[in-house]
Parts: structure tokens; sequence; C-alpha cells
């Protein structure tokens, strides 16, 4: 079994990836071809947003919207702490100071009220002035936008959602991507939409801040690519991917979202009452990047792994670490931050085997294995 199964998937659109992949080998528009423009408008329209760039990887993507925002040296950037290491590694490479907040036992999600308290803190102090909540979509989940804006807005700060693992995610109907000023994705393979390599996008609907990342995007460019009006990057999606992509978007729509729910819908009957299954509240609709179950202690999660491992059932823990703990972060460590529900979190949590092309069958044996080892 795979955990997330890249072959299946493409054994099913192999006529049209390959024809869409010689495609742009015919026509040879290999940097920002035709593709990446129906690409960028398609993406665009499915999330309800004004515009889309496209870039090299959801790390980029972080950073540069931060980068058109001017974040750097003395700003202090509010990061869930339980998430993958790039949402605070853009604003610190940046040189600003990320704030890490714990999350919510239950959506794995950024906690308002701890976000509220760091910000004071922050201000209190007086050494860096707080300037962007970076809101993580983990695991699928849309974090509490409701919440998140009234505190961004009391506060004076941006929103910029981290939406890496959130594609396709909603709340009440509106799409993941689109709650941030700025939202980001990443289309690295095993995200819910994943192209063959490196990809990301970003979007929002400000018309200033748009101009802004396409110039970023292309070393800083003004009127044309020899008129460089500022520092930029180089950071595009490649034609071929944006080709890929467009085929994989469309069975995305068509039926991987809700193959994935109906995946998550059948996990979570097998396992309800014997591990914590992922709840998702009223209005909320995960696009399930990941399929995470908590369980009782440390000791039944190595009991559940090495059971599924003997069975060859790939099982994965995102994440084993706070970032309050990596070892890269510790210049911005405070010891007068507690985490609570992180550090209960790192030590319960597996991401079981989670795709749209997973089959009830291999759902039932690895719910079975689960049920059996605890
Ligand atoms: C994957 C991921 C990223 C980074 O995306 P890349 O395309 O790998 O650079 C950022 N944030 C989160 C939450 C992610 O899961």
């Amino acid at each position: 079994m795979e955990f997330r199964d890249l072959k299946r998937q493409y054994n099913v659109l192999k006529a049209d990836i390959d024809k869409a992949v010689s495609d742009t080998l015919e026509r040879g528009d290999f940097i920002s071809g035709a593709s990446v423009r129906e690409l960028e408008q398609q993406l665009a329209d499915y999330i309800g947003v004004k515009y889309c760039i496209t870039c090299g990887n959801g790390t980029d993507a972080l950073t540069i919207a931060l980068r058109a925002w001017n974040i750097g040296s003395g700003d202090a950037v509010f990061v869930p702490d339980f998430t993958f290491f790039a949402s605070g590694e853009a604003p610190a490479s940046l040189g600003a100071a990320p704030v890490f907040v714990d999350v919510d036992r239950k959506t794995f999600n950024m906690m308002p009220d701890m976000l509220e308290q760091a910000i004071q803190t922050v201000l209190a102090e007086g050494v860096y002035t707080p300037k962007v909540i970076i809101a993580v979509d983990l695991f699928g989940l849309p974090a509490d936008y409701d919440k998140l804006r009234k505190i961004a807005d009391k506060y004076g700060l941006k929103i910029l959602e981290d939406g890496a693992q959130g594609f396709g995610g909603m709340i009440g109907g509106k799409k993941a991507c689109s709650f941030g000023d700025i939202g980001t994705t990443s289309f690295f393979p095993a995200k819910p939409l994943g192209c063959y390599g490196d990809g990301g996008a970003i979007f929002t609907n400000d018309t200033d801040i748009e101009r802004v990342i396409r110039s970023i995007c292309v070393h800083g460019k003004g009127e044309n690519k020899y008129d460089n009006i500022r520092l930029g990057t180089n950071s595009r999606l490649d034609t071929l991917q944006a080709a890929i992509l467009q085929v994989k978007l469309r069975a995305f729509q068509e039926y991987e979202l809700e193959k994935v729910n109906e995946a998550a819908d059948l996990y979570n009957k097998y396992l309800n009452g014997y591990v914590k299954i992922p709840e998702i509240e009223q209005e909320y609709y995960s696009s399930y990047a990941q399929y995470t179950i908590v369980t009782e202690s440390s000791l039944i999660r190595r009991q559940i792994q090495d059971a599924l491992k003997r069975q060859q059932i790939p099982s994965m823990t995102y994440y084993a670490k706070g970032m309050h703990e990596q070892p890269a972060f510790h210049i911005h460590s405070r010891s007068d931050f507690l985490y609570p529900n992180t550090d209960y979190l790192k030590e319960r949590v597996i991401s079981l085997p989670m795709h749209p092309y997973l089959t009830a069958e291999e759902i039932e044996q690895v719910s079975t294995i689960i049920r059996q080892n605890l």
C-alpha cells in the first residue's frame, strides 16, 4: 500500500497527462508558456479570487508574499507551532521574528486566544512590530478565519494563508487560499493538488500586490524583464508542470476531492470510538491532505505504527516536533511561551494512507490493524 498513490492516479489520467506533456514539448514554450497563463486563470476561478500567480514552490510562495509586504527585520510574524517547517522558515529567512502560537487539539490549527495573547506580549515588549499572521490550513482543514480576521483587524495585521495543505478545503462554500489577504499553496507531488516536481501559487484580490508579486517572481522586473526596479528572485512554475496541473485540476474538481472525503468517512466509520478521529466542524470541509488520528499515548502510537509496518502499511508522524523545538529557530525561542497542545499532539498523532484512489478494502485493512493494536 502507498501512503499517497501517485502511480494509481497516473494510470487513470495517463492518456491526458501524456498528451499535455507532448503538446508542451512540441510547442516548446517551456517558461511562462500558454499552459501557465491558462492554469493561473483556472486556479483563480476555482479559488474565487481575482489573481493567481504561479511560482517555483510553496516555500517561495510564502516568502514572496511576505516580501511583497516588505516584511523583514524588526517585524513579528505569528505562526502556528504545529506545522511544516516552511511556515516559520519563510519569515525567519527574511530576518523577521517568527512567533510561534499553540494550536487547537481538535482542529490542529492555530488557537485564536493564544494568538491574541502572543500579540499582546510582543506589543508590550516593544522589540518587534506585529505585522502578519500566517494561518496554516493544516492537514486540509481551513483555520478559524472568522476569529483570526477579527484579531487581525483589531491589531492592524495582515493574514497570509498558508494553504499548502488546504487546497480544496472550504468554509461555508468559500474556498481555502481565499481567506488571507494573500493565500499560497504548494503543488509538491503529495499535496492535495500536486504536480510532477516542485510548484506553487499565490492568490490575492489586491491589484497592487499582484503587480509586485509578478515582479518579484521575475528578478524584480518593471516594464519588462530587463528593466529591474527591485530585487526579486527567479521563481516560476514550468510550463510542463502547468500542463500536468491542468489535467490534475480537472480530476480534482470532478471527483478526487469527493473521493478523499469518502475515504475519510469510511475511516471515521471504522475508527470512531477507538482513536480520536478528525473532527470537522459545521460549515467546514477538509481536502484531507492528511488523515490524522490521535492515539491515547505515545506507547499506543508506537504499537500501532509497528503493527502497520509489519503489514507493509506506511504511516507518518506529522509532526514529531513543534516549531518551538526546532534547532534552526533557537534564536526565536521564548521560554515564557508554552505549547501544551503541540506537546500533546506530537507524541500521539499518526497520519494514515490517504488519497483519492484508496479502496474500501484498504481502508478496512488499515482500520482493523489499528483496532487490534490498541
Ligand atoms: C508543503 C508545505 C509548504 C512548502 O511547500 P513546498 O512546495 O514544499 O515548498 C509550506 N507550508 C506547509 C504547511 C506545507 O505543508
